[in-house]
């Protein structure tokens, strides 16, 4: 293709590229639409002469390197909104799944047992509820722990005590929320400043019996750590991991650890999500055709 025309587009689906094959066709490409999967650096950017936009099929961009893509000329779109209400629901089922104990009762049950007044569980009502990364997704999460009665911490960069004051929830230091909250919930984009905010000296911080849930980006947790201080925590969960697949032999001692629940990266897999990125995608691709 040469020229660009956003009412006509020809599209060449293939999702299990690899990265060599990428880099060999990617100068046939105007537009590039990819997930989490490749890295998207200056090499594809550099192979990529005809590109003007690089749209990424969901929300995080940290498989892309933005600023070298914006400075040769290239748009970079995603879909930051569709996935919030799916990756909320997942957050709060994730809690009740540690509270409640549900893998263990459920793995059992399903397994033939009847495992009455064998796993007792707890209440998320009452619980103080830390919220690092106030956003689209980690804002939600408040309002539907609030709604559990749940009592709301924050830690942001920016100053959402207003918003948080409405919850009757306070916004605190980072330090206050690691060591106050009973659950602590992770919605905060990878960059250099959340790469592992939560590591040794964080874990420490929890009280014995907290509850680390990560729907954000697997990086921000150092896991090394995680595995150091879980058996004095209640337990985690992780939708997210550092390596997706996981294939470290730490990651899966992580994994197979009782107190731990992972999911595979599900948090925005609904098929409202789904349908909701596709189309807040295509709407941005068009824009960014249009003006490029
Ligand atoms: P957002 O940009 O709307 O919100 C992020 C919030 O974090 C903002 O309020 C920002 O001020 C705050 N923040 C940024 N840096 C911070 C720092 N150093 N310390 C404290 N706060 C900081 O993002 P969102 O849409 O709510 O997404 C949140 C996270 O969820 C991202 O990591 C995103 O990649 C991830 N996500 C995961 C899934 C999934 O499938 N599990 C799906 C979508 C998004």
């Amino acid at each position: 293709m040469n020229s660009l025309d956003s009412n006509r587009f020809e599209v060449c689906y293939r999702p299990g590229i690899s990265l060599e094959e990428l880099l060999k066709v990617v100068e046939d490409y105007h537009v590039l639409v990819f997930r989490g999967r490749l890295k998207i650096g200056k090499e594809v950017v550099d192979r990529g002469v005809n590109l003007k936009v690089l749209a990424r099929y969901g929300i995080g961009l940290d498989n892309v390197d933005v600023e070298y893509a914006v400075k040769r000329g290239i748009a970079v779109v995603n879909a930051p909104k569709a996935s919030a209400v799916s990756v909320a629901e997942l957050t709060l089922a994730l809690m009740l799944v540690v509270f409640r104990r549900l893998y263990d009762v459920i793995h059992e049950v399903k397994g033939g047992g009847w495992p009455k007044g064998k796993y007792i569980g707890r209440e998320l009502y009452g619980k103080r509820l830390g919220v690092v990364g106030f956003g689209k997704i980690g804002s939600r999460v408040a309002h539907y722990a609030n709604a559990f009665g749940m009592k709301i911490l924050v830690y942001d960069i920016r100053d959402v005590s207003q918003e948080v004051a409405e919850l009757g929830g306070k916004q605190v230091e980072f330090e206050e929320l690691m060591s106050e909250a009973d659950v602590i919930s992770l919605h905060v984009p990878l960059t250099p400043l959340t790469w592992r905010m939560i590591n040794d000296r964080s874990l420490s911080m929890m009280r014995d019996g907290g509850v680390l849930v990560n729907t954000s980006r697997g990086e921000v947790i150092d896991t090394h750590a995680l595995l150091k201080h879980i058996d004095r925590l209640g337990g985690a969960a992780l939708d997210v991991l550092e390596q997706e697949p996981p294939k470290d032999e730490h990651l899966w001692r992580l994994i197979k650890h009782p107190k731990i629940v992972v999911t595979p990266h599900i948090g925005a897999e609904t098929e409202e999500a789904l349908d909701r990125i596709a189309e807040e995608l295509a709407r941005n691709i068009v824009e960014a055709v249009i003006w490029a």
